[in-house]
């Protein structure tokens, strides 16, 4: 242990609204892992440190960066089964796998996030409503535990352990490697379709309208809005094409997103409020129709690290909330509701459509998911504690790893699953060695 260096270390959400003090720890060896899971007290795997909240680090937590652990293990061309160390960026896997043929059937918006934290935090991308989320698509699991050893969990093999670790924040170990099935590319580009809609209820028929037929559907919207025209904004339809082409993909554009970087002192808050005029008047210069390089269209959020850096210069809160089908007008009409209510700014309002169930603390379900980023002003607190009021009227569920003050007592309302996670956690783990702000704050 003595040999491993250690680094104190100030952690903070992406959202600046979590912190804590831990110490650091980046091995490059499975000897150096197991012996750092042996001794220290109090740990979490960490990935990219990408998350909104705080996930992987802890006070007094010792969080092992995984970022050294980025091999390619196997990969079948024929099947695209590939099977890649936790700490690999997906970004990285994305070049390599598409170099073949391949995709990952899962995106999320940022290339740097890692394979570890994506099976963590089971994510989900553009293409949730046909492909679900990240960990449908991961076959096998390796996972490091201080007492149990190296376990290796599937669907059909220690089915507890793998369905425990997907979705479960690194809470049962660190996860070394993983096996993912990959989908075969189906066109060399990506087609846009940009479609202007009038209001939130606007969009969801656009998304009624085309889900069935695009691999990818998303919005962005403006909820500063009223008068009707609440979540204003634009559709996208994005589906891949074959054309005509020669040569390879563009390669990605370089990633400079880092959770301790994330701030920028000199922005201001009315600057802020500009943002979605700035973005609405961008995108409405720009084609309406367009044929990208799909690494180009990959993660939305690379090259807009302006946009979060800005957010993140007093601090934001981000909320994500899948609401049935059902219940969507409802929730729709209380929102614009509270938004204007307490006078709300928004800097970024987005919709997606999801199926599926999930287990434990999983966010998956059924519905429509919004997406809401809030940068810190007067009301907030109050505004966010009645919007999970209504979420929960709603039956909605929240995003754990969007949300950095989601409390234990609205994570056990939402989630059917929570008293289980907690119990299930306790009977594979009761020496909790596995720690973080996130677990504390959530109480499992
Ligand atoms: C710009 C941006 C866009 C995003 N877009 C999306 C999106 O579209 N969809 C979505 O769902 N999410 C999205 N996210 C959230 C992000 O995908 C998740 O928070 C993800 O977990 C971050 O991964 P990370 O590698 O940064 O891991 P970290 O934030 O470091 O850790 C996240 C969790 O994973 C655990 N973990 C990490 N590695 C391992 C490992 N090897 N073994 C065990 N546990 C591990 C940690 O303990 C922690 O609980 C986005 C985030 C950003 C910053």
């Amino acid at each position: 242990m003595s040999e491993i260096p250690l680094l104190k270390s100030a952690f903070h959400s992406l959202d600046r609204c979590e912190s804590a003090h831990g110490t650091l720890a980046r091995p490059d060896r499975y000897r150096t892992l197991r012996e750092l899971l042996k001794h220290a007290p109090q740990i979490i795997a960490r990935g990219a440190g990408l998350s909104y909240c705080l996930a992987s680090a802890g006070d007094g937590t010792t969080s092992i960066a995984m970022g050294r652990f980025n091999r390619i293990l196997e990969f079948d061309r024929e099947t695209g089964v590939i099977r890649v160390e936790a700490g690999m960026a997906l970004g990285n896997l994305l070049e390599f796998v598409a170099r073949h043929g391949f995709w990952l059937p899962v995106l999320p918006g940022y290339p740097s996030i890692t394979v570890g934290g994506a099976i963590a935090m089971n994510i989900h991308g553009k293409s949730a409503y046909h492909s679900g989320l990240f960990a449908d698509h991961v076959a096998t699991l390796w996972l490091e535990h201080p007492d149990h050893g190296e376990i290796r969990c599937s669907k059909l093999e220690r089915a507890d352990v793998f369905d425990l670790t997907i979705g479960g924040f690194g809470l049962t170990g660190v996860i070394v490697s993983a096996r993912i099935i990959l989908k075969k590319l189906s066109g060399n580009r990506i087609e846009r379709t940009r479609i202007k809609t009038a209001n939130l209820a606007d969009t969801v028929a656009v998304f009624d309208k085309h889900k069935e037929k695009s691999d990818q559907i998303y919005s962005w919207n403006d909820l500063n809005r009223s008068s009707g025209r609440f979540g204003a904004g634009f559709a996208y339809l994005e589906s891949f094409i074959k054309v005509p082409a020669r040569g390879g993909f563009e390669p990605l554009a370089p990633a400079s997103l880092e959770s301790e970087r994330v701030s920028c002192s000199l922005v201001r808050r009315p600057l802020l409020d500009l943002i979605p005029h700035v973005y609405r008047a961008l995108e409405a210069r720009r084609p309406e129709r367009a044929f990208l390089d799909p690494m180009s269209a990959a993660f939305p959020l690379l090259g807009k690290e302006g946009y979060l850096r800005a957010c993140g210069a007093k601090g934001f809160r981000e909320m994500q909330i899948i609401v049935p089908f059902v219940n969507w007008s409802r929730f729709a009409e209380g929102l614009e509701r509270l938004v204007h209510n307490f006078r709300i700014t928004t800097t970024l309002g987005s919709l997606k459509i999801f199926r599926g169930i999930g287990k434990y603390l999983c966010f998956h379900s059924d519905g429509l998911c919004i997406a809401l980023d809030i940068p810190l002003q007067t009301g907030i607190d109050a505004f966010m504690a009645k919007v999970d009021e209504l979420m929960l009227d709603c039956r909605g569920l929240p995003n754990v790893a969007k949300d950095s003050r989601l409390s234990a007592t609205v994570a056990k309302s939402a989630f059917a699953g929570y008293d289980e996670f907690k119990r299930h956690l306790m009977d594979f783990d009761p020496r909790a060695r596995f720690q973080s702000a996130l677990r504390s704050r959530l109480n499992v």
